[in-house]
């Protein structure tokens, strides 16, 4: 399989997608064709456990990939889960179900790609040749910077992650701060996820950093969603999903189905759209956003206005005003046309925004619901599904619950049949334990572990091992910059 730029230079490799992260012209790397599951495979996918599916998806992608080793690295990576399965699907009610994508070593759904990419990568530089150390600068919302630093913990690639100082939950800072391992860096930045993922895209695309970095022995790689790396293992667990839901049987196998995805950067449901591109029988996907709601308005007036005010809620993973991966949409719907693709990220970049209408923006609206909630709705809607089925949802999915509802009640309006609907759940309540308990009981806890604990008395949850283990850990990283340093502390970083 080949992988071309959504802005139209070049062609390279599954491997080489992987080890150089963005393109060339600052297009993200696209399949060249999306690659069928067949009839055949998805009937044996069904007597698989979860790495052997997940190969089977891979594989397709990166031809040049040892299928072996590909199989037990997956095995390995999610051996580190808690319970046998990773990504088990929980029957809630008729025609609900959750997809827990959380039981990680960081408690959120980018474990799921995180534990295979730096394999992925590993294989990648062997393949391609690449003998240089790598580097990989990390923008996070706040669970991509731990999940990145648990995956790359103890190996020879120097990791150094961004966030944004003020907009993560505590828990997610006591994650990051207390990381071992002497190849990582964490730093904080004065700003929002906005200026650091800005500030850490400009460094890759600067001729001037990258080869400061590449005269000390070093190669920048990414570890965003914008690698196709990350984004590939994110298709096989909607496989997965459909697969359970057909051997449990609670859908016949081609019946449609529904996923709605808590999203932010827009890599988790675009893998759904790749996963639907190969076959997988999707009905809609449900693209749920909180109040930074860019991406509602997108789809409702085909203009993506990047110029509006940014807020800080309690689903700090999605608070995100410029969705890289909505790129890679675009360039689909924009029937693969690249010129154009490249033309409207000129417009972003030096107008804020760019506009899509007509068929196009219909195309957008027949493959995807979008919505959006307020502060408030995501707290009673996470009350109200725990009062109802005893399941305390983290403030992320919570998002995606309500706006599943918005979604059943328009269906209901139009008359229209109510398909088997499975939402993502993206993080374990646990880490965001002052939000969620704030939502099930009215009450405020200044600490995150007496919040830990009430959850978990109210709920009888498990309490996941990493966040147990957060508590006792030192802080080792306290330093915060202003995004105009971030360069300068990666020099630092290598330098050391
Ligand atoms: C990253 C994240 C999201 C958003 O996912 P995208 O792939 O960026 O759209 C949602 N919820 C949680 C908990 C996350 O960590």
């Amino acid at each position: 399989m080949k992988f071309i730029s959504t802005r139209g230079k070049g062609s390279v490799t599954g491997a080489e997608a992987v080890v150089r992260g963005i393109a060339e012209d600052g297009g993200l790397y696209v399949p060249e064709c999306f690659p069928p599951v067949t009839g055949e495979e998805f009937e044996a996918m069904l007597g698989m456990d979860y790495p052997e599916r997940a190969a089977l998806v891979l594989k397709k992608y990166f031809e040049e990939y040892d299928g072996e080793k590909l199989l037990s690295a997956l095995r390995s990576a999610y051996q580190k889960f808690e319970g046998d399965d990773p990504a088990p699907l929980v029957r809630i009610d008729e025609g609900l179900y959750l997809l827990e994508l959380f039981h990680g070593p960081t408690c959120a759904f980018k474990d799921m790609a995180l534990t295979v990419f730096p394999y992925l990568l590993k294989e990648g530089c062997a393949l391609t040749g690449v003998k240089e150390k790598l580097l990989i600068p990390v923008a996070t919302s706040g669970d991509t910077g731990k999940a990145a630093l648990e995956g790359f913990a103890g190996t020879d690639v120097k990791i150094a992650v961004f966030y944004p100082e003020e907009g993560i939950s505590k828990m997610q800072k006591l994650q990051m701060c207390t990381q071992d391992g002497d190849n990582v860096d964490v730093v904080g930045v004065r700003g929002n996820f906005d200026d650091c993922q800005t500030a850490v895209k400009k460094i890759f695309s600067s001729e001037a950093c990258v080869s400061a970095f590449k005269e000390r022995g070093y190669l920048l790689s990414a570890a965003n969603s914008i690698n196709f790396g990350r984004l590939a293992p994110q298709i096989c667990y909607y496989f997965s999903a459909y697969c359970d839901l057909v051997t449990s049987g609670q859908v016949k196998m081609g019946e449609k189905v529904d996923f709605a995805v808590p999203t932010g950067n827009f890599g988790n449901i675009l893998a759904a759209y790749y996963a639907k591109r190969m076959g997988l029988p999707v009905n809609k996907l449900v693209c749920a956003s909180n109040k930074n709601n860019v991406l509602t308005e997108f789809w409702r007036t085909g203009i993506y206005e990047t110029k509006r005010p940014f807020f800080r809620t309690m689903s700090p993973s999605m608070d995100i005003l410029v969705s890289s991966n909505l790129e890679r949409l675009i360039f689909e719907l924009a029937g693969r046309d690249a010129k154009l693709t490249k033309e409207r990220m000129a417009q972003l970049a030096s107008t804020g925004r760019y506009t899509v209408k007509g068929e196009e923006l219909k195309n957008f609206k027949s493959e995807f619901y979008a919505g959006c909630t307020s502060e408030d709705d995501t707290v009673d809607c996470i009350y109200e599904f725990f009062t109802e089925y005893g399941y305390p949802l983290d403030t992320h999915t919570g998002v995606a619950m309500h706006v599943v509802e918005a979604y059943h009640d328009r269906l209901k309006k139009e008359f229209l049949e109510k398909p088997p609907m499975v939402v993502v759940c993206t993080a374990s309540p646990y880490k965001f334990p002052q939000d969620v308990l704030y939502a099930l009981t009215g009450n405020d806890v200044k600490d995150s572990f007496k919040g830990v604990k009430r959850i978990n008395l109210l709920t009888a949850m498990k309490v996941p091992d990493p966040i147990k283990a957060v508590r006792y850990k030192p802080i080792r990283f306290k330093t915060v910059v202003s995004p105009d340093k971030i360069f300068d502390e990666l020099l630092k970083f290598i330098k050391e």
